[in-house]
């Protein structure tokens, strides 16, 4: 057989099992190219499985294009929640505003306006036009690339840009005429139904006779892909802070870069491991960064250890340790400050000593500073996924909207008291400072929520996980008198 017999043979085979063996997936029932847009941008580093209940949750919410550019970002936000890579869905956004304004809100059959559309690169592109326009374009990811590396057996590195660009001619090539939309699909069912990255299932594959690779015994060498970095590890501190009516203090993140305009619990970088290790110097180093931040005012009764959770984007792992303390709140602050205070202060003065010094409380500042710096730099490539360990603490960074109007419809009149809290480590911080836990007290971005506030803010998975939990009491009492 020669290659041209080998590649018709290839496209010929595909297309008869795909029309047998295809999934009946939700955004297969319909050839609205808006429904499979958005399939395509959640199926980007996510699960069919998982993608499946958000993707029907989406169109009933925003069930047009219009619907999707008229709607609050927050709502947006909220609707991926879970599924990570949050630029993904802000920028789904802008490109649905972009063809409500420019289109009357339909996506044109038209190649250059879909690849300029914000976060609408090559593969997506192609799978539009294919998919949902009949356009003879190829739709080339990774999956692609590995039952073409194999099929074809090329042992070039597909982590190569000048490869790709290779695979996407040879993709062009293998569509039959007039199936560009069932042959697309037909590669990409077939890297994960049967050419998957492990274990090809080659005695099922409809192609096995034919391919290159298999038969030269190299299928789970293929494909060639030079490692990626791996995430840089980040050790952080977060706080977990509630006041007298159960609420949590809570951040929204800065209007760009990781992460944007998502909530999340106050928390900094730790300088060093050991900052981290040790619940004095890390519940220390904290009480510092949240000073620095503006919330001197705020004393957090009884900081403790509530257990680590991670969150591993795609140039950073995060490795958080959660302190949870309750608030002191202003009356009782004020019958704080005697005897007691100063006893008090003078323990846990002791404790900390060693690391609340003026050059420690500038190494703060100058951690928080950086660590925006680097979610700016690292921008919305480094959003991923979170794994999830069920203890846990947190800790503050800067934020960039003003702090949204207090809101009591979250109180818990029955959530228990604090002023007989005994006073904590970083009360020695400001030990004159004002305490008020009001929401007209906190710097821009700040705000105490309950767990309504909670269902309807957009967070990141990793904050979302803890709150969740903390609201279902699953991490512990916080107020004073709980048991450490
Ligand atoms: S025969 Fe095996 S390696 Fe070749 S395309 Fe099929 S599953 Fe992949």
């Amino acid at each position: 057989m020669n290659e041209r017999e080998i590649k018709s043979f290839f496209s010929g085979e595909l297309l008869q099992w795909y029309k047998q063996a295809k999934r009946d997936l939700p955004w297969r029932r319909s050839r609205d190219p808006y429904h499979i847009w958005v399939s395509e941008i959640m199926l980007q580093q996510t699960r069919v499985d998982t993608v499946i209940p958000y993707f029907n949750r989406f169109m009933e919410k925003f069930p047009t294009i219009v619907a999707l550019a008229g709607a609050p970002e927050e709502d947006v936000l909220k609707a991926w929640e879970g599924l990570g890579y949050y630029s993904r869905a802000r920028n789904l956004q802008a490109a649905a505003r972009e063809i409500a304004d420019k289109h009357g809100g339909l996506l044109p059959d038209d190649k250059s306006v879909v690849a300029g559309l914000k976060g609408i690169g090559p593969y997506t592109s192609g799978a539009i036009m294919s998919i949902a326009f009949g356009r003879p374009e190829p739709a080339v990811d990774g999956n692609v690339m590995r039952v073409l590396s194999r099929y074809f057996c090329i042992d070039e590195d597909i982590a190569r840009p000048a490869v790709r660009v290779g695979m996407e001619g040879l993709a062009r090539e293998l569509i039959p005429e007039g199936e560009a939309s069932d042959f697309n699909q037909a590669l990409m069912e077939l890297g994960a139904l049967v050419c998957t990255p492990k274990s090809p299932s080659c005695l099922l594959c409809p192609v096995m006779a034919h391919c290159q690779g298999r038969l030269a015994g190299r299928e789970t060498e293929l494909p060639v892909k030079s490692k990626a970095k791996p995430p840089r590890p980040e050790h952080r501190l977060a706080a977990l802070i509630q006041d007298a009516q159960g609420r949590v203090l809570v951040r929204q993140r800065p209007e760009s870069g990781l992460l944007a305009r998502m909530w999340e619990l106050p928390h900094v970088v730790a300088p060093e491991r050991d900052a981290w290790d040790s619940p004095a110097l890390g519940q220390a180093l904290l009480s510092a960064a949240l000073a620095a931040e503006g919330l001197a005012g705020i004393r957090a009764e009884s900081l403790r250890h509530l257990g680590d959770a991670e969150h591993v984007f795609t140039h950073l792992h995060w490795h958080l340790r959660v302190h949870g303390g309750a608030a002191q709140a202003a009356a009782e602050a004020a019958e704080w400050t005697g005897a007691a205070e100063a006893a008090a202060t003078e323990e846990t003065a002791a404790a900390v000593e060693p690391v609340i010094t003026a050059e420690k409380a500038v190494a703060v500042e100058s951690a928080v500073k950086a660590e925006t710096a680097i979610a700016m730099e690292s921008a919305e490539v480094a959003e991923g996924q979170t794994a999830y360990l069920p203890e846990a603490a947190f800790a503050g960074e800067p934020r960039g909207l003003p702090a949204a109007q207090s809101s009591n419809e979250d109180q818990q009149p029955g959530a228990a008291p604090v002023s007989d809290a005994a006073p904590l480590s970083d009360a020695v911080l400001q030990p004159n400072a004002q305490l008020n836990a009001s929401d007209s007290a906190l710097p821009a971005g700040y705000r105490w929520i309950g767990p309504a506030e909670f269902e309807r803010l957009a967070w990141p998975n990793v904050f979302s996980k803890l709150l969740g939990a903390h609201f279902a009491g699953k991490l512990g009492p916080l107020n004073a008198g709980s048991e450490h």
